[in-house]
This record gives structure tokens, sequence and C-alpha cells, in this order.
């Protein structure tokens, strides 16, 4: 009897888990790689963190800060700190900027609580800061749990002031109180989404009284601690950025230390892939590689440091005038890999995704053709053109990838910056690590596929 051919390895399309093909030297190299990833994620908590520390990382491998009418030749390395809350970052390339250029967009704000502009107060002495939650969560999660204050004081005269409170084992730690499950009984029976009440997210600053009989003495020893430690009075709190977040250690995850579990991947893991993407092109690349750190991602890309901002345009417009090109060319034959996470098929909550089109821990870099909600709304959506390119560069580099989607069709949805960049005329494609739990306090993400992601960004910037 003729024996038949099975066609299904031929015609199918079947992902695979990384650990089933992965080679030794890249788990080594995976290892390594997420070491790195830890310590930025680890040290950079709010986006003027991660703005620092990148151009710390950047000077140490040869990036200069770029000067407005500067000259600029191929193989030259700049970066562009922007108010010190995005970061733009450019390797020149062989080809004038009119060829277009190679951009990789990441976003470094991440869900936090920020303190009010008139924050400190005081109730049945105790002292209290108020706070506005910034960007998506779920308030739940951010009560009873450490916190720690990083932000910046901006004097009248012109200084700034870091603060930092919390990071150093020797310090004190905040926290925003819940309820007692004794006394929960009506709080139980409320939504997630109404048993606690923004107004009610104050946190406990203190609880000492000051030595004299006037007023408000709690928050006047807590006043004086602020303007004794950092010589700031009350008022200069309101021209202050200071942004609660949670005190987790980056640790590993899992009795086989495959996962990293910290505050923040969303969207440091792939703005940590992008820039070492960006420091590992050797030598001179064919087209202008650019890597974009943005702001203000969370809350919809708006203001001067979010990706919507025309400061984006001020410095592509200068390498393109530095290398004789015009800007509207440069966007129209440029390639935009918009970095940001995806959601991970989670086991424990089933029902919100399509297991043929989620994402999965370990499978690789997750491509998202759109993202959006109920019917695609408000996507960049790329075209199937650029789909087949970036399979081509993704599969030439030997880059484990998968294709995504944010949940279920109606379920929900969301959005990165890629309709920012599609809108300008860039083709973008949207690309990046599932997370676990993404949005809470301590996101989940799979070494495996923060590795994936950084080869997919350089393979890209090298294509
Ligand atoms: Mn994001
Ligand atoms: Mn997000």
């Amino acid at each position: 009897m003729e024996e038949k051919k099975d066609y299904r390895a031929e015609l199918f399309y079947e992902p695979k888990n990384g650990f089933d093909t992965m080679t030794a030297e890249d788990r080594a190299a995976m290892e390594d790689y997420c070491e790195g990833y830890k310590r930025y994620l680890n040290d950079s908590r709010t986006e003027r963190e991660c703005v620092a520390n990148a151009v710390a990382l950047a000077r140490e491998q040869g990036f200069a800060e770029f000067v407005p009418g500067m000259a600029l030749k191929a193989g030259d390395r700049v970066y562009y700190n922007n108010r010190g809350k995005s970061l733009l970052l450019a390797v020149m390339g062989e080809q004038p900027m009119s060829e277009g250029a190679v951009i990789t967009a990441a976003h470094i704000d991440s869900p936090r609580l920020d303190l009010k502009q008139l924050p400190l107060y005081e109730d049945s002495e105790l002292a209290f800061f108020k706070t506005h939650y910034y960007g998506g969560i779920k308030k739940y999660q951010w009560t009873a749990i450490p916190l720690e204050i990083h932000g910046t004081v901006a004097l009248k005269n012109g200084e700034t002031v870091d603060v930092v409170i919390g990071r150093d084992s020797a310090d004190p730690q905040l926290m925003v109180s819940d309820l007692l499950p004794h006394l929960a009984r009506e709080q139980m029976s409320k939504t997630l989404g109404e048993a606690i009440k923004a107004e009610s997210m104050n946190i406990l600053a203190g609880s000492v009284p000051y030595a004299d009989d006037g007023a408000d003495r709690v928050k006047l020893a807590v006043m004086s601690i602020l303007n004794s430690q950092y010589g700031i009075t009350e008022a200069d709190l309101i021209s202050a950025e200071l942004c609660a977040v949670p005190a987790f250690e980056v640790r590993d995850v899992g009795l086989d230390r495959s996962l990293i579990g910290g505050y923040g991947h969303d969207d440091r893991v792939c703005a940590y892939a992008e820039l070492k993407a960006i420091f590992d092109i050797p030598g001179t690349p064919k087209r202008t590689a650019v890597c974009i750190l943005a702001d203000k991602e969370e809350t919809g890309s708006d203001g001067v440091s979010g990706m919507q901002s025309q400061a984006f345009e001020w410095f592509m417009n200068k390498l393109c005038k530095a290398t004789g090109s015009e800007l509207d060319d440069c966007f129209a034959r440029s390639l935009c890999v918009s970095a940001d996470v995806t959601v991970a098929y989670d086991p424990n909550y089933p029902d919100v995704s399509e297991k043929r089109n989620a994402g999965k821990l370990n499978y690789g870099v997750g491509l998202c053709k759109f993202t959006g909600s109920r019917g695609k709304s408000g996507t960049n959506d790329a075209p199937a053109e650029l789909v087949a390119y970036i399979r081509r560069v993704l599969d030439g580099a030997g880059v484990q990838w998968q294709m995504t989607e944010l949940g279920k069709v109606d379920q929900g949805g969301g959005g990165t910056v890629a309709m920012f960049m599609g809108n300008r005329n860039i083709d973008t494609i949207d690309a990046g690590v599932p997370v676990i739990s993404m949005h809470a306090p301590f996101e989940v993400v799979a070494k495996y596929d923060c590795y994936m992601t950084y080869r997919c960004m350089l393979a890209n910037y090298l294509a």
C-alpha cells in the first residue's frame, strides 16, 4: 500500500515553545540580557529615572548629546533628552534620511499614584498625601502594599530637587490603607471598580505630632522632615511631580527562574530592548536607526513628552537637515516598530482571550497587526505587506515571534503609540513582550520573550 505523506508540517502554521528550539548559547545570552534588564528596571521607577539611566548607558556606549546645528555624518551616535521625560537616540546611517529611518518606539511611563499639587494634610492626628492615579489601574491592587515616592520638585529659583523616599533599604516606606475584612461587609458587596474610591487612596505619611500646641501638628512634623531633607516648603510641592510607585524588588519568578516579576514592565521591557538593540548596532547601519523612549502613553500620548508631540518632528527634522533631506520624504519611507507590551494568555482567566490568536509566554516577541477595541476602533492596523516584511526580517535573523491579539473581540482592548506613528505617514507595526498581570503593581514577563524582543529590534535596525 502506498504511504500517505503528512502535509501538516508543510501547510500548517505551528508556533513553538522557545525552550524547545533554543540552543545553549541562546540560553546563556538570554540570561545575560535579562540580568541587564532587571538592573535597569529596578533602578528606573519613573520616566525621569528611565531617561537618566538610559542617558548614562548611552554615554558609556559613545552616544553624544545632540546639539541643534551640529554636523552629523554616517556612524554618528547622538541622543536628545526631551525635558528629562522622554528620550530620542539615533545612529546615523550610510543612506540619507530621505531613504527613511528605522524607528523603534516604546514608552517609559507606567501606571502609578501621582501626588496632587497640594497633597499634604492631617486627619485624626495622622498625616496623608492626596493622590490622583496615573494611567489605567485596578485601584484595589494599590492598597496595603509598600510604596516608594520618586520625583522632582521644581523650585521658583529654577533649581530642581530630586526626591526618592523608600528605595534604600534604610528608608521608610509608605502605603495606602485598606479596610479589614471584619468590617468590610459593605465594601465586599461592591464591584471591584467601586470598592476603593480614588479620593480615599491617601498615602499614610506620618503620625508624630510636632512639639507645640498649634494646629496640624502631625502635618507640620512631616513638612519639617521634607524641609530638612530637601529644603522645600509646602508651596514648592505645587511645582513638583511626585509619584508613589510599588516598592517591590525586581525578582526572578517561578521555581525554574524563567520569568521576571517587577513593577513597570509595561513598557520598560520594550524600552530596554530597543536601547540595547541600538547600542548593539555594529559600525554604521544602512538606514539611520532611531530609538524613542516616550512618555505619557498611559494617558493618551498627549503633551510635550508624549508621542503626539512635535518634539519628535523637531528632532527628526534636525537629522534630515543635517543630511540634506526633507522630513516628509523621510517619514514616507521610514519603518516604525511600535514596541509595546501585549497580553499573555492566562489560563486563570481563559474567558477574555481567544486562544488561537492570543500571545503565549515563551513563544517569542508578540507581533500585533492591530490593537484598538470593539471593531478595531483607534488602531494603526499594519498593512499586510508590512506584516509580510516583518516575517521575512525576523525569520531571516532567526528571531522567534508569534502573532498576538489584545483579548477577545468585544472584550475590551487597548492602544499603543502605533497609530500616532502611522498617522505621520510612517509604516508601523506593533511588536512587544506578552505580559501577565499587566498594569498591576507586580507584573510578570518571560525571559525568553524579553530576549527575543531585543533580537527583533536589532534585526529591524540591521535589515
Ligand atoms: Mn504599554
Ligand atoms: Mn499600559
